[in-house]
């Protein structure tokens, strides 16, 4: 399969899956979306040269958030595209606290590729946060959540400078629409 087919096939399928799926934010937006920009954040930082990746980056919730198993991306991809795609998959038979504790204990274990993914998700989470923000979520959630994820993504970050600086970006851009007073 060349890249180009590897990659319409992972938009293709990654929107047949979360079809039904909108994002928690106010706007409601296709889960898609989400998935387009992990993708892209993933894509322009390396540089574009590995497809395998980007292909995982656009599969990252599929098993989480879908019921696809492993085996199935590996017969509709390959076996690193579903290696990469278990290596960000958390294990949902846990409680949601343990599985939020166990995402910024093992973040710094995981391989550089798996980083990528992660840190370039956590971007587009807190971007989302601070766009679009769910309608039930308290300022003091939204900043537990920023928190946490400025935990996580301090065992994901060190490998590539530009996704660190996006990370940052997106963080500091959070905290100062939860520093505005109209945030309350
Ligand atoms: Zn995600």
């Amino acid at each position: 399969m060349s890249d180009a087919t590897l990659l319409a096939r992972a938009y293709a399928f990654a929107a047949a899956r979360h079809a039904d799926q909108r994002r928690k934010g106010e706007s409601r937006e296709p889960y898609l979306n989400h998935l387009c920009e992990v993708a892209e954040i993933v894509a322009l930082a390396t540089g574009g040269s590995d497809a395998n990746l980007i292909a995982a980056a656009v599969l990252h919730d599929a098993i989480e958030d879908t019921g696809t198993t492993h085996g199935e991306i590996a017969a509709s991809f390959n076996a690193d595209v579903a290696s990469l795609v278990s290596e960000v998959t958390d294990d949902k038979s846990l409680p949601k606290a343990e599985r939020k504790r166990l995402q910024v204990a093992t973040a710094a274990k995981k391989s550089t590729r798996a980083k990528a993914i992660k840190l370039a998700d956590a971007t587009s989470n807190l971007r989302a946060i601070a766009k679009s923000p769910p309608a039930d979520w308290t300022v003091e959630r939204r900043r537990e959540y920023v928190a946490w994820a400025r935990a996580v993504a301090e065992g994901l970050r060190g490998t590539n400078p530009a996704l660190d600086a996006l990370f940052d970006a997106a963080a500091a851009h959070a905290e100062a629409a939860l520093a505005e007073p109209s945030a309350r």
